[in-house]
């Protein structure tokens, strides 16, 4: 029997935002929210529903549950939509584009969708609800690639149990664990004076 963990497809997402912030969720089970988080899980309301319909000559499934043996992965796609004969999955964000993490989750689900149903997908859309834009992503034979890197690297992190250093850059200012990280302190040389001198004693060097 496979003793692998299953790692959960949101996971490659937050690997692909900071490892250290995957570690934190899916190592550590830390969760907060901020106000980005609290808005996202609002506007997901109607996605969560797993209400299914038919729109402009679409069938939209929604909340609808994904494996794969083959990448030991599961999660949920938002939506699948069916036109015809073809396959896509569909990913809802609330807020505004960070790089290819998105297109990373999607690719996944779409790996999922391929083993589950014996097919081919070749692209889906993501739904950005800040410039209210859909966007096609297209699965490249280098995204799937890179997809079961990151699935192999957060299973590494998984075993290994290991909190990355904090990268303490752009990121951290819209990220929801600010305030559990400390990404200042923690990606100090000197991070026991740092903590004992700002935080405990309350001073500046
Ligand atoms: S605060 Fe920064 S270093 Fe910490 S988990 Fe978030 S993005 Fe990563």
């Amino acid at each position: 029997m496979n003793s692998d963990p299953v790692i959960l497809i949101s996971a490659i997402e937050h690997f692909a935002y900071c490892p250290r912030q995957c570690a934190l969720i899916h190592c550590d089970s830390i969760w907060s929210d901020n106000p980005h988080t609290t808005h996202g899980k609002r506007a997901h309301r109607r996605v969560d529903s797993g209400q299914h319909r038919q729109e402009r000559g679409r069938q939209v499934l929604r909340a609808i549950p994904l494996w794969s043996e083959a990448l030991g992965l599961s999660g949920r796609a938002d939506a699948v939509e069916i036109v015809g004969e073809n396959i896509h999955p569909v990913e809802y964000k609330s807020g505004v584009r960070h790089g290819v993490t998105a297109d990373l989750q999607l690719c996944a689900q779409a790996l999922c969708l391929e083993e589950m149903l014996n097919t081919n997908i070749s692209y889906g859309f993501i739904w950005y609800g800040g410039p209210r834009r859909r966007v096609q992503i297209d699965f490249t034979s280098t995204l799937r690639e890179e997809v079961k890197e990151i699935v192999q690297q957060i299973r590494e992190q998984i075993l290994t149990a290991e909190l990355p250093e904090a990268p303490n850059d752009k990121r951290c200012s819209q990220c929801q664990f600010l305030q559990y990280c400390l990404p200042e302190l923690t990606s100090s040389p000197n991070r026991v004076n740092k903590y004992l001198t700002e935080l405990v004693f309350g001073c500046d060097t």
